[in-house]
């Protein structure tokens, strides 16, 4: 039903996670004060896509224009990304969303980014303060943040390619 926020299913044999939760309810309650007057045309879908290296967020429609998605970059999944850089990036995409991109909503400009617009639809909205607070933390923590997620999700991969490793080998010692 247009209208709805639900995550990204990351697979059909996947349940959300309490994370993908929390992204989608985040995302419908800054709609709700902070965009009412935008209609939600199809369905909007939100969840953690890929680890991009120069992206941090971004909205795209599918083909036949029934879905929007927006997509947050995988590595944000972290405990400590404040939660003001999330609404910065959620709110920088639901406005793209407003302004015809990535939606089936008329475009109000040519360029997703000319001449500043989501910076001004933003301050206009109230919401400019979460925009400086994204742009301090990129500055200031981005470059070390992002070598200690990319770290943490190359080790976690380590382990799990290690744990059938281990079940084989006790496998063929028990034989
Ligand atoms: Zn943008």
């Amino acid at each position: 039903m247009p209208g709805s926020v639900v995550a990204l299913w990351q697979g059909p044999a996947q349940p959300l996670r309490p994370t993908d939760r929390r992204i989608a309810l985040l995302l419908d309650t800054l709609w709700e004060r902070h965009f009412a007057d935008i209609p939600r045309v199809n369905d909007v879908v939100v969840g953690y896509d890929y680890p991009w290296k120069r992206h941090l967020g971004r909205i795209r429609m599918t083909l036949d224009q029934r879905t929007s998605q927006i997509g947050l970059n995988r590595l944000l999944d972290h405990d400590a990304v404040p939660s003001g850089v999330l609404v910065a990036i959620l709110t920088h995409e639901i406005v793209h969303y407003a302004q015809g991109f990535g939606s089936p909503l008329p475009r109000t400009h040519r360029h997703a980014h000319a001449h500043g617009t989501v910076s001004h639809e933003l301050a206009h909205r109230g919401l400019a303060r979460y925009e400086d607070e994204l742009a301090c933390w990129i500055e200031g923590s981005w470059p070390s943040f992002e070598r200690r997620a990319r770290a943490e999700r190359q080790a976690a991969a380590r382990a799990d390619r290690l744990v059938p490793c281990a079940v084989a080998s006790r496998v063929v010692y028990s034989l």
